[in-house]
């Protein structure tokens, strides 16, 4: 007999039709001889209603009072649905999460999951009831109650999959299962069989709101089988898995982020610790900051931009400038009329040319690119908010991703991959060596850190900030057939922009050649390099969310004095370029930092 837990979220319980066969199918689980656990989301709109009717009252509510009312929202939710399996002739019991002790942190409206106590639910099990567990909630150490955030029933359900060892945990929802991209913003997308955690966990920090990107953090670190299904059909759904589908296309999926916020903090000394002070200010309000743009300083003078949720924009712009308080230099600007794009494929690790055709369709269509970032397996753009959903349409349709075989990219070819099938099993075996001293359920788990000296810098400044720009070089150097690996572009000044990318070193006099014949054309621009970079990374589970770990990296590298060029952070790996000469000591300092050192 296996334990299962199947979520249901707030559209697959609004009435009382849809409780009853929600009932029914954990009724059927039951019968066929498994233990149940449903988790549930509150009915249909209610949280967006509970929300406006805070509104009604006040601007500011207080965020405690904020989770006492979210709250109730679930608990409505679980009653019926027990009322409901009773009426099917099974046992049931609700429970909230208090009752089933999920404790978490204080941080209202965005708790996090510290601990899970599991008897009152084992014992319910033994005794024959299907449990039905409200989503979404916790209560902290002095029994307030608090909430996970938006969209936390899938955490609730994944961290209790995790905790009880479940041999499945489905996630019922009003789609088929986890689409190329937002089904109702790309008609044609198309349902993907099986993804990696990776994958999903990337899409679903890049916006695609079909899943909690922490519930996909438990799921990684906890190897819980997860399935996302429909709860009108019996379709299969998506299947999430540790590795990702070998047939699958290089590009996964399309997301999209429309309400983001920029902020830039310009004209700061380019010197060693200054990410660290800005990344503590951040971290110190638990801000998530994400599409982290550092570039080669220039005159002695350095810039950082990162995106931020748009409801943090204040908080940030106040940590900014508490930040260029104790720098005693720089100045902030902000922008908040952008959105996010973001592509995301496990293929991406060894396909030359997906960047290419990215910025390539989004130039054919005239979109502008404002910033790019990218990771081992995405990559993030930054535009206007008015080209958000055209860009994702565009993109998505860009790579075929509505076929069912969808074709590699246009430029760019398949490399083999150097990263062997043993060395993903030791990393898998690493992490489940670091889950297993956790203290808390959601601490971070970083578990590997990697230094790369094998690959070189390319910078190119003051190129016109038009469409096309991005693509004209990318798609030279992918018809050069060179892997792109960090991609960089910072927001423009006055028309121009700069760009920064890293290629294997080997390759970077064939990549110079390339670049320089594409820029000769644009007045201004100019290009340099550095051979002698290291690239160092920090690869874990919910790096980006978790607002620790930036902090704690650049911290380790201020304090020996290593001053950061570049930065690239993701869900899975933050990483940042420093000069050769101190790769090694980068290496050891941070292998110390976050306890991994190997004997
Ligand atoms: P639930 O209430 O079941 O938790 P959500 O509204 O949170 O449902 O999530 C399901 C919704 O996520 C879908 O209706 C869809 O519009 C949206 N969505 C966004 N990106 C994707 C994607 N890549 N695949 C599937 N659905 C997506
Ligand atoms: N009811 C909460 C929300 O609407 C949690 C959830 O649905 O997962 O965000
Ligand atoms: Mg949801």
């Amino acid at each position: 007999m296996s334990l299962i837990v199947q979520k249901f979220g707030g559209t697959s319980v609004a009435d009382a039709g849809k409780v009853l066969a929600a009932a029914r199918r954990a009724v059927d689980a039951k019968r066929q001889g498994h233990q149940v656990v449903v988790v549930v989301s509150a009915r249909g709109r209610k949280t967006d209603e509970l929300i406006s009717a805070a509104a009604e009252i006040t601007s500011h509510p207080s965020p405690r009072e904020m989770d006492m009312l979210l709250a109730t929202g679930e608990q409505e939710s679980v009653a019926l649905m027990a009322m409901a399996v009773r009426e099917l002739g099974e046992e049931a019991i609700s429970l909230t999460g208090a009752q089933i002790g999920i404790v978490t942190d204080s941080s209202h409206t965005k708790a996090r999951i510290q601990n899970i106590s599991t008897e009152r639910i084992r014992a319910a099990l033994v005794s024959g009831h299907i449990v039905i567990a409200a989503g979404f909630q916790g209560v902290d150490d002095a029994f307030n109650i608090t909430t996970l955030g938006r969209g936390g029933s899938d955490t609730t359900a994944t961290a209790l999959a995790a905790v009880l060892q479940a041999g499945e945990c489905e996630i019922y929802t009003d789609v088929d299962g986890v689409f190329t991209t937002d089904p109702r913003i790309v008609p044609e997308a198309r349902k993907i069989g099986r993804l990696s955690y990776d994958e999903m966990l990337e899409l679903a920090s890049l916006g695609a709101g079909v899943m909690h990107s922490r519930s996909i953090e438990f799921a990684k670190k906890y190897q819980v089988r997860l399935r996302v299904r429909p709860s009108g059909s019996d379709g299969e759904g998506t299947l999430i898995t540790p590795d990702a589908d070998a047939q699958a296309p290089v590009v996964t999926g399309v997301a999209l982020v429309r309400q983001t916020a920029r902020v830039t903090l310009s004209e700061l000394p380019d010197r060693p610790g200054v990410m660290s002070r800005i990344f503590s200010r951040m971290a110190d309000r638990k801000i998530a900051i994400d599409m982290v743009v550092q570039d080669v300083g220039s005159g002695g003078l350095a810039e950082v931009s990162f995106t931020i949720p748009e409801e943090d924009l204040a908080e940030t712009l106040t940590a900014a400038g508490q930040a260029v308080e104790d720098l005693g230099a720089g100045r902030v600007h902000h922008g908040t009329n952008v959105s996010k794009v973001s592509v995301v494929g496990a293929g991406m690790r060894t396909h030359t040319g997906v960047a290419a055709q990215m910025f390539g369709t989004l130039a054919a269509a005239d979109i502008n690119i404002g910033m790019v970032t990218t990771s081992e397996i995405k990559i993030s753009v930054l535009v206007d908010r008015t080209e958000g959903a055209a860009a994702v349409r565009i993109i998505h349709n860009g790579y075929s991703l509505g076929d069912e075989h969808a074709a590699a990219p246009a430029v760019g070819w398949d490399c083999p991959s150097s990263e062997s099938t043993s060395s993903t099993t030791a990393r898998s075996e690493l992490e489940q060596d670091v889950v297993s001293q956790l203290a808390a359920m959601e601490d971070i788990v970083v578990s590997e850190v990697e230094l790369d000296t094998d690959q070189a810098r390319v910078t190119i400044t003051n190129l016109p900030d038009r469409p096309g720009t991005a693509a004209a070089i990318f798609t030279a150097v992918a018809e050069g057939g060179l892997m792109v690996d960090m991609i960089v572009q910072n927001v423009s000044h006055s028309g121009q922009a700069n760009l920064s990318f890293t290629v294997p070193r080997n390759d970077l006099e064939s990549c110079l050649l390339l670049v320089r014949e594409v820029i000769a054309g644009w007045d201004g621009a100019d290009l340099s390099f550095d051979r002698d970079i290291a690239k160092l990374s920090v690869l874990g589970i919910g790096l980006r969310s978790h607002t620790g770990v930036g902090k704690r990296t650049f911290a380790a590298l201020a304090e020996a004095h290593i001053n950061i060029q570049m930065i690239n952070t993701s869900e899975i790996r933050t990483s940042a370029v420093i000069a050769a000469e101190h790769g090694q000591a980068a290496l050891q300092r941070l292998l110390q930092t976050f306890g991994l050192v190997h004997e």
